[in-house]
């Protein structure tokens, strides 16, 4: 609009974090004047609402996310993705760089392990397939797009936690699909685990507050967890 005021700030926070639409909103509240895009890659069918802006979808690699930089008028980018979103933060990096936009990165820190907590610490989700002991009950807390790397332990009865449900039947021979999202405390997670008597847990070290109930579920139930490292 010609007679709109022209924002003090651009500010595109890449996104699909709970931390991300937490800083989202921050800044709406705290910047009245400043444009607050979030951007999401589209993965999840009903995100969340978001304060701001929100823009979905890839932006084609480094050039695309440089143009959009360019085009938007951005200020600033803050990357708050999963720590485990790899592509996109060095995406940003090479980005921003060439767009000359100062970028800010808020990679969570991974959980430290506590008392109580019984690791098995590992450093690719192939090695946690494997340190998994035969006949084990596991939720398998981990994205869609890792699932059918499990697939080859028949042997065990995993329990699938997902937000939208798969387009395609699971390929895991023996296991239970729940739809929604994690619980968001302990007490809630133990109910989960004591329901499907899960013997073990898997997941990677995402830190973070919100996945962190299922550790110390896991820690009051004394149940390993293979932790696959960043
Ligand atoms: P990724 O492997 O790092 O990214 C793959 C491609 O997806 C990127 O090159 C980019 O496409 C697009 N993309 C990723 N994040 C985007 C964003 N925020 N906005 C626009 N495009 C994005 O990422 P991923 O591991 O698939 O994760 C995708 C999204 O889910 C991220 O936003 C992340 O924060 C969120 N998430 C990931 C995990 C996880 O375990 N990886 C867990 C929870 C949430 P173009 O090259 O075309 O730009």
């Amino acid at each position: 609009m010609p007679n709109d005021p022209q924002p003090t700030e651009t500010i595109l926070i890449l996104g699909g974090t709970r931390e991300a639409a937490d800083l989202a909103k921050e800044l709406v509240a705290a910047k009245p004047e400043a444009r607050i895009i979030t951007s999401l890659a589209g993965r999840t069918r009903e995100p969340a609402p978001l304060d701001g802006e929100v823009r979905t979808g890839g932006f084609g690699g480094i050039e695309g996310l440089a143009r959009y930089l360019r085009e938007a008028g951005v200020t600033r980018l803050i990357d708050a993705t999963h720590p485990f979103a790899r592509q996109i933060s060095a995406n940003a990096v090479e980005a921003a760089a060439i767009a000359d936009v100062p970028l800010d990165i808020r990679t969570r820190t991974p959980w430290a392990k506590q008392t109580g907590d019984t690791w098995i610490e590992v450093e690719t989700l192939e090695q946690a397939r494997d340190a998994i002991p035969p006949r084990a009950r596991v939720l398998l807390a981990l994205g869609s797009q890792h699932i059918g790397l499990f697939a080859t332990r028949d042997d065990v009865h995993f329990v699938v936690r997902m937000i939208d449900a798969p387009e395609r039947p699971l390929e895991l021979a023996d296991h239970a699909l729940i739809l929604g999202r994690p619980g968001d405390t302990a007490a809630v997670e133990t109910m989960l685990l004591i329901a499907h008597s899960i013997t073990h847990i898997v997941c990677r070290n995402s830190g973070g507050k919100s996945a962190y109930a299922k550790i110390e579920a896991a820690r009051d139930l004394g149940l390993p967890v293979v932790m696959v490292g960043r």
